[in-house]
């Protein structure tokens, strides 16, 4: 048992992570399937200041940790998790990169699985985690989705049918930033909400 305790440890371990990415987090040619579902204007500003997006809260570790257990437990029932998912696009002759990490996959049945934590069900299934499991089935070419959501008092299971969907559409949208917002409630939540001309006030109820 190190000194410095588990805390410590676990701290470091994500900014590790975190660390490990920040190249990439800055490089304008790598687009990820968040981005894709999200208000624009957030990649651009992640573009700028990565380390702005950094975050260690109780909220997040444990919703780590319901991923990592959860995982564990459907790699042992066969299936392919954390798996990335990596495709090229060209925009007006630029080549960019699309990255995804899917919770988990099996190709024998054709399904994908997002697992997600939440600190309420209200309002569940949220539309911008549909939008990023479709965009997995489109991309991996599978027949079936599962959404399942995790919070301190349901466990919902969400199913959702591959229909096609225009990538290319939301990769051009996410490059030019032309949305922004892309949902009534992102700006109440958004790193950049205080540096962000494009800041809206509040639509409607909450979604997380
Ligand atoms: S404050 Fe709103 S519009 Fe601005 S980057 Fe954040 S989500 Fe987008």
């Amino acid at each position: 048992m190190m000194d410095a305790g588990v805390l410590n440890l676990v701290y470091r371990s994500k900014l590790k992570e975190y660390s490990d990415r920040l190249v990439e987090l800055k490089d304008p040619k790598v687009i990820y399937v968040t981005d894709l579902v999200a208000c624009s204007n957030k990649r651009f500003f992640r573009l700028q200041f990565p380390e702005l997006t950094f975050r260690f809260e109780p909220i997040l570790i444990l919703g780590d940790l319901i991923h990592k257990g959860l995982e564990l437990f459907l790699a042992s029932e066969g299936y392919e998790v954390e798996k990335e998912v990596e495709e090229k696009y060209s925009v007006k002759g630029v080549d960019y990169v699309l990255k995804g990490r899917i919770d988990a996959f099996n190709s024998r049945e054709s399904v994908i699985i997002e697992v997600k934590f939440s600190r309420t069900s209200q309002g569940v299934p949220h539309e911008h985690h549909i939008l990023q499991l479709q965009t997995y089935l489109n991309l991996l070419k599978a027949e079936n989705g599962i959404l399942i959501y995790i919070t301190p008092d349901r466990v919902l299971e969400y199913r959702v049918k591959n229909q096609p969907i225009d990538i290319e559409a939301l990769i051009k949208e996410t490059i030019e930033n032309s949305v922004h917002p892309r949902w009534n409630w992102e700006c109440r939540y958004c790193y950049f909400n205080r540096m962000c001309p494009y800041k809206k006030e509040e639509l409607s109820k909450d979604t997380t």
